[in-house]
C-alpha cells in the first residue's frame, strides 16, 4: 500500500521509525524488534539506510519483513550521496523487484572523507537528483523525502532551504518528514512559512521520544535541535532516575503528539530508535484518540 493513500485519509495516524543492525550478527535481533513495533499496528513504519549507525545491507530486507508478518506498510530509505549511479539504479531495481512501493528519497550525511572529495566528481550532490532518478525509472513508487523545521545545517538560511525544499518536492515528492523537533511551535512555523511558499504536499512532523538522558546529547548532537527548557527540566530532574526518565520522556513525546493532533496534523512520524515497549506505551497513550476522525483535513 502507498503511504500516499493512508496519509490522505482523514483519521489521527501515527507511524514508527527503525534503524538496521550495525554488523550481520545483530540482524535477528533487529528483525525481532522490528516484529514487535509492527505488532502494534501503526500506520506505517520506515527502515533507514545507514543511520544510526546501521548499515545499508539490510533496509529491504526488514521492510520486507514488516510488510509480511504483519500486513504493515513499510518505506525504505535511500541515500545517495556517497553511491554511484549505476549503485543507486541497481537499488531501485531491486526495490521495484521486491514489491517495495514506498521510498524516502535522501542524501544522506557528507562523510569527512567524503568532503575531502571534489563534488564535481559525485555522481549525485542533492536529493532532488536521486527523486529525479527514481522518477525516471518509470515504477510507480510513492516518494518520501526529508525537510527541516530548524533548517538544514548545510543552508545559509531558511529561505534557500525552502526554495531547494520546493525544487525537491516539484521533482516528485509525495509527502515530507521533518527532522525530530521537541517544540511544536517551530514545527508550526515551518508548516506556515512551507505552505506560503507554495508546498503543498502532506508533511509530517517527527517525533523522537527521549527516554534516558545519554540520548539527549546524541539527538542534538546529530540533529541540531532545539530542546525547550521545560523539557531540559525533564532530563535535569529524572536523568539519574533510568525508569523515571523513561516515563517522562514517554509522556513528554505523548504530550506533543496530542499538541498536534489537537492542531489539526493528523499524521505524525514517531523515531521509536528501536524500541518495541516505547513505541507500545506511545500506541496506548492514545488508544482512544488513534484512527479516529475529528474531521479534520489533516497535514
Ligand atoms: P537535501 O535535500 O539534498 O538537502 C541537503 C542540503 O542541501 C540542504 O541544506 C538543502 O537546502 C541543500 N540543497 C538541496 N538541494 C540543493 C540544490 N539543488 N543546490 C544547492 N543546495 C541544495 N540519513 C541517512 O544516512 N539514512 C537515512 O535513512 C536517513 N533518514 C532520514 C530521515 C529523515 C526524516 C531525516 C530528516 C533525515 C534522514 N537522514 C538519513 C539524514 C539526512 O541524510 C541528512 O540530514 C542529510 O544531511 C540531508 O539529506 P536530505 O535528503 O535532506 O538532503
Amino acid at each position: 500500500m502507498k503511504i500516499i493513500d493512508i496519509l490522505n485519509r482523514k483519521n489521527m495516524s501515527l507511524s514508527f521509525e527503525v534503524f538496521p543492525p550495525k554488523k550481520e550478527s545483530g540482524f535477528e535481533s533487529v528483525k525481532a524488534t522490528a516484529e514487535a513495533i509492527a505488532a502494534n499496528k501503526p500506520a506505517f513504519m520506515s527502515v533507514t539506510y545507514g543511520a544510526g549507525g546501521g548499515t545499508s545491507r539490510y533496509t529491504l530486507d526488514i521492510v520486507k519483513d514488516i510488510e509480511v508478518t504483519h500486513g504493515v506498510p513499510a518505506l525504505a530509505h535511500l541515500t545517495c550521496v556517497s553511491s554511484s549511479r549505476q549503485t543507486v539504479k541497481e537499488k531501485i531495481e531491486e526495490i521495484h523487484e521486491r514489491g517495495i512501493e514506498n521510498v524516502m528519497a535522501l542524501r544522506g550525511d557528507l562523510t569527512p572523507e567524503l568532503e575531502k572529495t571534489d563534488p564535481s566528481t559525485w555522481d549525485y550532490r542533492h536529493a532532488v537528483e536521486l527523486v529525479r532518478e527514481i522518477k525516471e525509472s518509470g515504477y510507480d513508487f510513492c516518494i518520501g523525502a526529508a525537510c527541516y523545521p530548524e533548517v538544514h545545517p548545510d543552508s545559509a538560511n531558511q529561505r534557500e532551504d525552502i526554495r531547494f525544499l520546493k525544487e525537491k518536492v516539484d521533482a516528485g515528492v509525495d509527502f515530507l518528514t521533518t527532522q525530530m523537533v521537541f517544540d511544536n511551535n517551530l514545527f508550526f512555523n515551518f508548516l506556515y512559512k512551507i505552505r506560503e511558499a507554495g508546498i503543498t504536499v502532506p508533511v509530517l512532523p517527527g517525533i523522537m521520544p527521549i527516554t534516558n538522558a545519554n540520548q539527549v546529547e546524541r539527538a542534538i548532537k546529530l540533529s541540531g535541535s532545539f530542546m525547550p527548557q521545560r523539557f531540559k527540566a525533564i532530563v535535569d530532574y529524572f536523568g539519574s532516575d533510568p525508569e523515571a526518565m523513561k516515563q517522562a520522556g514517554i509522556a513528554y513525546a505523548t504530550d506533543q503528539i496530542i499538541d498536534l493532533y489537537a492542531n489539526g496534523i493528523t499524521n505524525v512520524h514517531v523515531y521509536s530508535m528501536n524500541k518495541p515497549d516505547v513505541a507500545a506505551a506511545i500506541m496506548n497513550n492514545l488508544s482512544d484518540i488513534l484512527w479516529k476522525d475529528f474531521g479534520v483535513e489533516g497535514n
